[in-house]
């Protein structure tokens, strides 16, 4: 598990960049807005994949949460939102198109 810090890329605050951190998911939840937690998965084919959450430290819509747009930690891609919302806080599940390929 790794936690992304997010950085807004545009005025409208729609737009993330993802940037590595060392802090743990406790830290992030107590001291971070916004950021990403990653965790691996399996595949089909047997192979071991990024999936990203994204949370919020203040209450998100999910419509609000669906015009973000936030690009892959790893290689700048725009993630694809692969889960929905859990709850205000606890925001989409996202994975990498282009990282997924390899
Ligand atoms: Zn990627």
């Amino acid at each position: 598990m790794s936690i992304y810090e997010l950085r807004k890329m545009n005025k409208e605050g729609t737009v993330f960049n993802a940037k590595d951190t060392f802090y743990t998911g406790e830290y992030a939840e107590q001291h971070m807005s916004m950021y990403l937690e990653s965790h691996i998965v399996v595949d089909e084919n047997g192979r071991h994949r990024n999936r990203y959450r994204l949370h919020s430290d203040k209450p998100t819509s999910i419509e609000t949460a669906l015009s973000y747009d936030i690009n892959c930690p790893k290689c700048g891609s725009r993630l694809k939102q692969i889960g929905r919302c859990l709850n205000a806080h606890d925001l989409g599940l996202y994975k990498c198109p282009v990282c997924d390929k390899y």
